[in-house]
């Protein structure tokens, strides 16, 4: 069975920001990555905000170099889903793809959360030519144009509200007449002009003209009437679901499945486990914020190794 000092779940920023520097400390991190390789950013285009870049960066590239920069420093990668992971005792047991085992002394999950789909016609045809799950990021896109955002919790109403700095109108599409989001956030988000507002619609379909989102299909939940929004971009905010269902009981997760680190680390609740970028962030989902959390966990598994290891580290490698 392959022995490993660290194993790191998911290659998105945080997992290959831990990759890094973990490859840099000599422990010769195994990265798993899977289907989605490179993650959320491998699905966007231009990257504006992320440091270092005056020019901006594609997101395929952004993860392409960090892959590389890991692997330039000793990380391995294997291909595969991490199914099970044996926690009551250490070293910890991974089973990738249902029948590979291996050994790990620490394990650090970046497995990050993908956003919520309506899944209606239009939306992923159009992903990344109008329609986008983070208005931060693409919202500079926008001005002067009209948006759209669904969804009507606190992520709507704070995407809706930084949208009017760019768009001339935001029209917000939600389920429901009640919204869910914080009195605070619904209030600012009514004060706030340049934003009209679309209740109890449902949205049925995104439209489109040579590659431009053109439009949205709402239908009226109480009289079925329906209408057609114009709109230049359709931003989705309804919500996003952590890659966490291997973990269920084996670490504490919150009632929406983030892992739940100790705060001001990125401790899981299992000693040996650390969790880093949107699998734990609810909050702020940022490539760089993932990167930042990333970087911690590779400096709390390391004064981890040092402190408790019970791992002989001259068989690190497969027997
Ligand atoms: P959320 O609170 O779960 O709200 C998701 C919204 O999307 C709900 O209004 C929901 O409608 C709607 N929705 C879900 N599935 C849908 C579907 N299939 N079709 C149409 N609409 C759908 O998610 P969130 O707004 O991303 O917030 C997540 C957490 O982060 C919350 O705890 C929130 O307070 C927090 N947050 C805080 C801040 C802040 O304080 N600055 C900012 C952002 C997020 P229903 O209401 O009908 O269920």
């Amino acid at each position: 069975m392959e022995k490993h000092k660290v194993v790191i779940v998911g290659t998105g920023p945080a997992g290959l920001t831990a990759a890094i520097y973990l490859a840099r400390a000599d422990m010769n991190p195994l990265v798993i990555e899977g289907q989605e390789p490179g993650g959320q950013l491998t699905l966007t285009t231009e990257v504006e905000n992320f440091p270092g870049f005056i020019e901006g960066i594609t997101g395929p590239e952004l993860m392409d170099n960090m892959r590389k920069q890991a692997e330039r420093f000793g990380a391995t990668f294997k291909t595969g889903w991490m199914t099970d992971v044996q926690t009551e005792s250490r070293p910890f047991r991974v089973t990738v793809n249902g029948k590979e085992e291996l050994e790990a002394e620490a394990l650090i999950i970046s497995t990050g959360a993908s956003a919520r789909w309506l899944g209606v016609p239009g939306e992923k045809e159009n992903f990344g030519q109008g329609v986008s799950t983070c208005a931060t990021c693409d919202g500079f896109f926008y001005r002067g144009r009209k948006v759209v955002v669904v969804g009507g919790g606190d992520s709507a109403m704070e995407e809706a509200s930084f949208l009017t700095k760019f768009a001339d109108e935001v029209t917000v599409i939600h389920r429901r007449n009640e919204l869910r989001a914080s009195k605070i956030m619904q209030n600012r988000a009514k004060e706030n002009q340049k934003i009209k507002w679309a209740l109890n619609k449902t949205t049925t379909e995104i439209l489109s003209d040579n590659g431009k989102v053109t439009g949205v299909k709402v239908v009226d939940n109480d009289s079925g009437e329906e209408e057609v929004i114009e709109t230049d971009g359709f931003f989705l905010a309804i919500g996003h679901i952590p890659n966490t269902a291997f973990l269920k009981d084996k670490i504490e997760l919150d009632e929406s499945g983030y892992v739940v680190v100790k705060p001001g680390t990125t401790k899981a609740s299992v000693p040996g486990i650390f969790a880093c970028g949107d699998v734990q962030d609810v909050t702020y989902k940022q490539a760089i914020t993932a990167a930042g959390t990333g970087c911690m966990a590779a400096l709390d598994v390391e004064h981890y190794l040092e402190g408790e290891s019970t791992l002989d580290w001259s068989q690190t490698l497969s027997e």
